[in-house]
């Protein structure tokens, strides 16, 4: 059942395969990055840029770009574990939050065992559902426990440390959104 895929999928298609065409990179498979084209390299939940915001430093772009998330999944739905139109590019702390919650379960658009491709339209809905009902909140949640955790270590840190911690406090906030140039200033601090 191919006929919900749109100009998106064709175009993500001809892209994926223009690349590995070009020999430059041989370590891809086409369904990788064919995901990667369809998704625009982007996490599908929070819409993070993976290519401009991964940080590369370290040459391991898998570290990034193989988190490739079981939008139904597949504990559940075993006969889509190798479906590309089921699997979507995701950011390690959306994929680590959503686990195996399954978007299907109040929509019910698609019937356990059939084994059919998602359309795209749906997958957009599953992906909706998905970030709306559990990442979302959870990423809330995770934004106060942390800054919990952070007044609680700096009561406790001496004094020269939290000069430190308290003289990178301002670029915070620009550090969330540019994670790898945070991780790479602290480590050579
Ligand atoms: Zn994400």
């Amino acid at each position: 059942m191919r006929s919900g895929e749109c100009v998106q999928t064709e175009r993500a298609e001809a892209c994926a395969k223009k690349v590995l065409d070009s020999g430059e990179i041989n370590d891809w498979s086409l369904e990788a990055m064919f995901i990667c084209f369809r998704d625009s390299f982007r996490c599908v939940y929070c819409g993070v840029d993976l290519l401009k915001d991964g940080d590369f430093s370290d040459g391991d772009i898998f570290k990034y770009f193989s988190h490739f998330d079981h939008l139904l999944p597949k504990s559940k739905y075993p006969e889509l574990k190798d479906e590309k139109s089921n699997m979507v590019l995701s950011c390690v702390p959306c994929n680590r939050r959503k686990r195996n919650r399954d978007p299907n379960k109040d929509v019910n658009t698609y019937i356990l065992g059939s084994g059919r491709a998602l359309e795209d339209e749906e997958r957009q809905m599953f992906i909706d559902v998905t970030w709306n009902k559990w990442l979302e909140p959870l990423r809330q949640k995770d934004r106060v426990r942390g800054s919990t955790l952070k007044r609680l270590v700096q009561g406790c840190l001496p004094e020269r440390a939290r000069m430190l911690v308290e003289s990178d406090e301002g670029q915070d906030q620009s550090a969330e959104a540019k994670n790898g140039d945070s991780s790479l200033r602290k480590k050579s601090a």
